[in-house]
């Protein structure tokens, strides 16, 4: 029985962890198969406060870490394969765990990376097919790529590719790309990036050795051409982790959890989100960062007249 338990260590569900351990609420925080969430797939980190120089992802998470387990909040490795919120105390069982029981719940699980869905993809992963450049980019070296997708995340990826690649080529489906300007432009100044616009992928083509080309179909034409390559990174977006939900919290219609506006209260009393998993405009990390402080803040209240364990024996 734990008076909260954080599930997700991302910068949300850390800084959620930092803020409970400091009022003294002994978080359990459980680590999924990412510890650290997505920052740890990435590179260099130049937008969050308070590091000039940029910090490096798998650092900076690692920092929020220590921090956490400074004031005393635990950390447990496991996999929540379901939860039960129809009263409280909530029960959830963890793969490895077994059954575990919290007053409240902090839910910081993130969002995970989206495949294209398309022939051969899926089993090509790890022979070619990649979507995360930081882990697997290395591999490259001296080799074609392709970046799937119009995003920031996509220019990001191209660009970071580029230190490897001889030539990376991206691919979107549009003529427009959704990216931001500064993100736009710093992939089209890159001498090593080509582009292929208007283009939908239809399949991963493959041979032994992996990956040789991406087949796509032209938009305007309808024509079917194969772009060679060695390796192919889907960067089109995240999908959040609320499977383990089982429907009984209320998501949105991309599958996100709804939260109070200016509040990380969902239809479930006692039950927070922040991060990804709850926010599906901001996505940053900082944003991340202050909606786990405000998940946080909203528990200890909540938790102040309501705990339905008799704590004062377990001290
Ligand atoms: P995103 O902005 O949702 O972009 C996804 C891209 O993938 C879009 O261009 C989309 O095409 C394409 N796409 C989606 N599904 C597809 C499919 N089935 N087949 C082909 N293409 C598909 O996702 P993101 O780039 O991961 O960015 C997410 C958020 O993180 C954004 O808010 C972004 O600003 C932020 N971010 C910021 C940075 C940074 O500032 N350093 C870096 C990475 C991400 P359409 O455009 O046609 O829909």
């Amino acid at each position: 029985m734990y008076k909260t338990i954080v599930i997700g260590t991302g910068p949300a569900g850390l800084t959620a962890a930092i803020y409970l351990a400091r009022a003294n609420l002994n978080p359990l925080v459980i680590e999924g198969p990412e510890p650290g969430g997505q920052l740890t797939t990435t590179t260099e980190v130049e937008n969050f406060p308070g590091f000039p120089e940029g910090i490096m992802g798998p650092e900076l998470m690692d920092n929020m870490r220590k921090q956490a387990e400074r004031f005393g909040a635990q950390f447990k490795t496991g996999w929540v394969n379901s939860v039960d919120l129809s009263k409280r105390p909530f029960k959830l069982t963890v793969e490895g765990m077994g059954e575990l029981e919290a007053e409240s719940l902090i839910i910081s699980t993130g969002a995970s990376a989206k495949l294209l869905g398309i022939e051969n993809e899926r089993e090509n992963i790890g022979r070619g097919v990649s979507t995360c450049a930081t882990c697997d980019g290395f591999f490259f070296r001296g080799k074609k790529i392709i970046v799937v997708g119009g995003g920031d995340s996509a220019m990001e990826e191209a660009n970071f590719l580029t230190r490897f690649a001889t030539e990376v080529r991206l691919v979107h489906r549009r003529n427009e790309l959704r990216a931001s300007k500064i993100m736009q432009d710093r992939a089209r100044s890159n001498e090593k990036i080509t582009w292929s616009l208007n283009k939908t992928p239809i399949a991963v083509v493959a041979g032994e050795k992996g990956v040789t080309a991406l087949k796509v179909r032209d938009n305007e034409t309808g024509a079917e051409e194969l772009l060679e390559t060695d390796g192919i990174f889907v960067a089109i977006g995240h999908k959040p982790n609320t499977d383990f939900l089982g429907g009984q919290i209320e998501l949105d219609e991309h599958g996100y959890i709804k939260v109070k506006p200016g509040s990380s209260l969902t239809n479930v009393e006692g039950v927070f989100a922040c991060g990804d998993v709850q926010d599906n405009k901001y996505r940053q990390a900082i944003t991340a960062a202050g909606s786990g402080c405000m998940a946080a803040l909203d528990c200890e209240k909540f938790l102040e007249g309501h705990m339905v364990h008799d704590w004062s024996q377990s001290l």
